[in-house]
């Protein structure tokens, strides 16, 4: 019998002669794994698979309205985590969203603050509807 290696665990196994192309071993640890792969690449390729997970899900839910209530409550560093990652995404959502306001980056940014604007001399400028001014940090208020 030929051995291959658990695409799981990397760990040594012997296939079951009724399934030659086994490519996991018996580990329930492994076999989980297996699944959740399989669930995976279904759930992208298969809307029919994903509409029937999404509507049975509702319905456990349904039929469990305290569990998520419950499972928060008892595993807090999960909570936490959670708090954590929805942060992040937040962050980045803000990120994301304001660059797309705002497609070009600019060439730089005044901070926040009180400034003095004046007229500067413009000398040898043709343009009368232009001015030229001079923007002097005054205090900074944001920070
Ligand atoms: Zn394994």
């Amino acid at each position: 019998m030929k051995s291959k290696h658990c695409a799981a665990c990397g760990q040594i196994f012997y296939p079951r002669p009724q399934v030659p192309l086994q490519n996991y071993c018996a580990a329930p640890v492994c076999q989980r794994e297996r699944r959740r792969r399989w669930q995976e690449i279904k759930r992208h390729s298969d809307p029919d698979y994903q509409d029937n997970q999404t509507r049975a899900q509702q319905a456990w839910c349904k039929r469990h309205p305290d569990y998520w209530r419950d499972y928060r409550i008892t595993h807090p560093e999960y909570m936490k985590r959670n708090r954590t990652q929805q942060l992040e995404r937040n962050e980045q959502a803000r990120v994301s969203s304001i660059a797309k306001m705002d497609a070009s980056e600019p060439i730089f940014r005044l901070q926040s603050g009180i400034y003095r604007i004046a007229g500067v001399a413009s000398a040898g400028i043709a343009k009368k509807n232009a001015w030229i001014v001079e923007i002097t940090l005054v205090s900074e208020t944001y920070r």
